[in-house]
This record gives structure tokens, sequence and C-alpha cells, in this order.
């Protein structure tokens, strides 16, 4: 993961937060009956009550196409549409779930949940693309450790450990801004875990 310790070479736009980063859970949509055949539905995302972002979803046999706007780094707006492909599986008692075929090129990975991003993706294939993408909170966090660990004249980048006490700099200072650099740390790992789902899963699942 090439993500809190070493920030500088993303980009980051706080604009495209909102827009650009969701998830969509298939067993969701299946829970609430929505992959009907010739069913469509809007699918939203909402903050303190309002409506940030929404996805058309219109359901055939065995696809979902995905229909909404996207804009990337003050990009214009293009209109995305594409076919997801679904398959069902059987579990217990006769009852059938759903997955989703990732639709990024040379992927097909079957998973529950996708991503957004360029398109909506694994997370598999984000992994992969992690170099691309923008995040907003952990890669604030590691900014500000950052500048803790530039005060302490230590190399930058969170992965790199902690460093000792500069000389000269009162006991007091030096643990607030341990503690403070380490909150951080802890906070953007803790993002991670939550936003990939990493937490709890073997290395074998990221295969
Ligand atoms: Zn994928």
């Amino acid at each position: 993961m090439g993500g809190v310790g070493s920030g500088r070479h993303l980009r980051w736009d706080k604009k495209d937060v909102t827009e650009d980063y969701h998830s969509i859970d298939i067993r969701i949509w299946h829970r609430k009956k929505l992959l009907m055949p010739n069913n469509s539905f809007s699918w939203q995302w909402t903050r303190n009550g309002e409506v940030t972002s929404s996805i058309g979803v219109k359901v055939e046999v065995n696809k979902v196409y995905l229909n909404y706007r996207k804009r990337t780094h003050g990009e214009d707006w293009t209109d995305k549409n594409y076919p997801v492909y679904i398959t069902w599986t059987s579990c217990n008692y006769g009852n059938k779930r759903p997955w989703f075929f990732c639709p990024a090129q040379n992927c097909g990975r079957r998973v529950a949940i996708l991503y957004s991003g360029n398109i909506y993706a694994c997370r598999h294939c984000y992994r992969l693309a992690y170099g691309c993408q923008r995040e907003s909170f952990p890669f604030r966090a590691s900014r500000q450790a950052d500048k803790i660990r530039d005060k302490l004249g230590w190399e930058p980048g969170c992965l790199n450990g902690c460093g000792p006490k500069p000389k000269g700099m009162h006991k007091k200072t030096f643990k607030r801004l341990f503690n403070r650099h380490n909150l951080l740390v802890t906070q953007g790992m803790a993002w991670f875990g939550d936003r990939f789902n990493m937490l709890g899963e073997s290395y074998e699942d990221w295969l």
C-alpha cells in the first residue's frame, strides 16, 4: 500500500471527493428486492439529509446498467453508461446470492462490492491503481503527520516509524507532538481499513 506514508505523489482535490468515492453493494440491492429484471432505480448517497450523489441503475437478466454523470479534476461532466454483469450462486436453503463481475478491463472478478473511481471496479483493481487515486482524509492526515515529523526532524512518511526527541525540545512539547502524530497515523490507517474493507481479511483474499 503506497498510502498514508507517501501521499506526495497523489493528487488531491477536495471537490472531487464527494463526487468520486462511493461503493455499491449488490447484497443490499438484492435485500431491497431491486434486482428484478426490467427494474430501474436510482441509488443515492446523502450527507446530512442532502443527496450528494446518485446513479441510475437498470436491471436486465444477468446484468445491470450503471448510468451517471461524472467529473474528474475540474474536467467537463461525462456521461457514463455501461453494463456490469452479475451472477447468482446458491447458498443455504435454496437461496441464491448475487455477485457483480468487476467490469474493469482484464479483471472480471466476482465481488459483492464495487468502488467508484473512473468506473465502478473491485477493490483488487483499486489496490493496483492506488497511485492514481485521490483520497481526502488519510492524505490530509498524512500531510499533517509529515508536518509534525518535519518539526521533530524525522524523515517524512509515517511508515518510517518514530524517531528520537530532538535536542533542546521541551519534553512536554515532544510528548504532545508525538501523540498527535501517532493519532493521525492511526486514524489514517483505520480509514484505509474501513474504506477498502481490508481488516479481518486474509492475505490470500487479496490475491
Ligand atoms: Zn476488478
